[in-house]
């Protein structure tokens, strides 16, 4: 999908599997360290334009995995979160962050109202409406976008291993903490972000505004470093979502289809 602006060329945003049949909508929106051409790094070194200030290491493959599995359809950010931060809106201080945990990002410094405008209208607004289609030709959505964290941040290394987020509809959440329970690995709720740090955005926006179950998975980036990981990941998840969508369904009395 292209931009609609003055760079229509960019591709801001991936599909994976848009015919897929569950209605489970998977959204990546950190996928991509991409960062088009005519914002020159955003001045960044180089190191830093691979960091996970730059995007969310491992998440993408993971969610592909999730997405044959599930046979999901995928909607995927194809440009930094330095550009434009996707689970951000338009008015969050952190949607063209100026510093970055440790990293400044130059390139982000001192822009303007215009400058804005442009990344919101050249990024975020494309991806979301993407999103949007993903959900509508899907009968009963069912959100769950996928991320990953750094295992240190700002010098204290983090425990939990992955963390399973929601806003003020838990239903999905607490679903799917039940199915993860006695799995090998630290599930935290909430952790390492949660509702306050501003991450739910997404969720807010297309879950709770269309009242769809969804749920936010950021899983420690060294548990999905390398493809053999990524796999296994994605088994788990699987494995926990089905379930936790069954018990969801059971509980409204229906029978499961997602
Ligand atoms: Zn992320």
């Amino acid at each position: 999908m292209s931009a609609g602006t003055s760079k229509p060329s960019e591709d801001v945003v991936h599909l994976w599997n848009a015919a897929g049949r569950s209605e489970v909508v998977l959204i990546c929106e950190h996928a991509s360290p991409f960062i088009p051409d005519h914002l020159r790094h955003l001045g960044l070194a180089a190191k830093d334009r691979l960091s996970h200030a730059a995007w969310d290491p491992g998440a993408l493959e993971v969610a592909k995995h999730l997405s044959k599995r599930l046979d999901a359809q995928l909607v995927a950010g194809a440009v930094s979160r330095l550009v434009y931060d996707c689970n951000r809106p338009p008015d969050a201080p952190d949607a063209m962050p100026t510093q970055s945990e440790l990293i400044p990002v130059p390139g982000n410094i001192g822009l303007d109202a215009a400058a804005k405008s442009a990344r919101v209208t050249t990024y975020y607004e494309p991806f979301h409406a993407a999103v949007r289609t993903a959900l509508q030709t899907t009968r009963t959505p069912i959100i769950v976008t996928v991320h990953s964290f750094t295992p240190v941040f700002h010098g204290k290394s983090r425990r939990v291993e992955i963390g399973v987020l929601h806003d003020a509809d838990t239903r999905l959440a607490d679903a799917l903490l039940t199915a993860a329970g006695n799995g090998p690995f630290s599930i935290q709720r909430n952790q390492p972000y949660g509702p306050e740090d501003g991450v739910t955005h997404t969720l807010k926006e297309h879950g709770l505004a269309g009242g769809h179950l969804n749920v936010m998975i950021e899983v420690r980036s060294d548990l999905i470093a390398t493809p053999d990981q990524q796999t296994t990941m994605a088994g788990f998840l699987e494995g926990w979502l089905e379930t936790a969508l069954s018990n969801v369904a059971a509980a409204r009395g229906e029978t499961c289809s997602g």
